[in-house]
């Protein structure tokens, strides 16, 4: 059984990135099946509850208000459209629903609530829930636990060296903070990020150093390839080789051998045979749905078919931790605090971004 480690360093794992490839797939499928059944991939459902507007200013992301990428916005969707929604991500066999709001972070009040509401009544469909709300605080962490939330999911992007070129907005300790403030409570993490914007082999190498050096390592790491949305600042940025997509997967595989490891954005571009080959090599999760919170994605039903022909089985939900239980609104033990937490908003901008806004102050 391979040992989980927590003390890679980048030179390690670029040379496991840059095996030769058959090498690098074997000792990816035998890690993976070691930790995991091979043949159960599971399904998450992606649902933006909250499109558009956000005030960050994440370079690859078409919902920041800032980029003009011509995208619908809407303000936060209702409880029972979002039950609707999850029903039917269910009965299409997924078995978790991710919730996506564009936030920057989370604020206590009535839509926080109404989110809190949201967990609750997926929880009670016997679905895993996942919320992808941007920074949260401890004490919002605890509410989100109290009311059934089975993963948060909040992504390190990409190296901490690498972060400051993507993202101005936010500094790469307040993900960790975030995150470290999830492991306060029984909710699972999600972490992950984006290859193919322009990063060095090092940047992965060093995605992974932070991802893998975590104790807990997160449960589930997606694993996205940039999709260029014209209008933001990478629209420019041509998308990456399967290839790429592939030692990525395996090496993710290899140094977080029990993290589930999901194939993300990008999957579009990439044929059945690429992903049949990003199962072997250790990925063992995937977002349903013909839309990622904005971007496309296959169509469930293709899913379901290239599912029947590589024999794969979508996982049953809470198969890796147990099913949280749901403590109702008015039960609660948390007090709304209310708090105003002091995120960092580092002072510079990033060139991208000012020929991005140029542009748009054109158009
Ligand atoms: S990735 Fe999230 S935080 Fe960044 S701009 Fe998009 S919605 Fe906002």
């Amino acid at each position: 059984m391979s040992e989980k480690r927590y003390n890679w360093t980048k030179e390690e794992i670029l040379e496991i990135y840059n095996k030769p490839m058959m090498e690098l797939l074997y000792d990816a499928a035998t890690i993976h099946r070691e930790n995991h059944d091979p043949n159960t991939v599971q399904v998450s459902t992606l649902l933006s509850i909250k499109t558009g507007g956000c005030p960050e200013d994440c370079g690859y992301c078409p919902q920041a208000a800032r980029y003009h990428t011509g995208l619908e916005g809407n303000d936060l969707m209702t409880v029972p459209h979002v039950k609707a929604q999850a029903l039917r991500a269910k009965a299409s066999g997924s078995s978790r629903v991710c919730m996506g709001a564009a936030w920057r972070n989370v604020k206590d009040g009535p839509e926080f609530d109404q989110v809190l509401e949201m967990v609750r009544t997926i929880n009670k469909l016997d679905m895993e829930v996942c919320c992808t709300l941007g920074m949260i605080t401890e004490n919002q962490a605890k509410r989100l636990a109290e009311a059934g939330l089975y993963a948060y999911n909040h992504n390190l992007d990409t190296s901490e060296d690498y972060y400051k070129d993507v993202i101005s907005t936010r500094a790469f300790e307040d993900r960790l903070d975030t995150i470290s403030n999830v492991r306060k409570t029984n909710v699972t993490v999600c972490s992950g990020g984006i290859i193919g914007m322009g990063e060095k082999l090092e940047d992965r190498a060093g995605m992974l150093v932070a991802l893998a050096s975590l104790n807990p390592q997160p449960e589930s790491t997606p694993i996205n390839a940039l999709v260029a949305v014209e209008g933001t600042p990478m629209e420019d940025i041509e998308p990456i080789a399967i290839w790429d997509m592939l030692r990525m997967v395996a090496t993710t595989r290899i140094v977080m051998p029990e993290t589930q490891v999901r194939l993300s954005a990008g999957r579009t571009e990439m044929s059945r045979e690429g992903q049949a080959m990003c199962f072997f090599a250790g990925a063992n999760s995937i977002f349903a749905g013909d839309k990622l919170l904005t971007t496309p994605n296959p169509d469930v039903n293709d899913d379901m078919e290239m599912f029947k022909l590589l024999g794969l089985n979508p996982q049953k939900p809470f198969t890796k931790v147990s099913q949280p239980k749901t403590v109702e609104a008015q039960d609660s033990e948390f007090q709304t605090l209310g708090e105003k937490p002091r995120w960092t908003r580092p002072g510079h901008t990033i060139e991208r971004n000012e020929t991005a806004k140029a542009k748009a102050k054109l158009s």
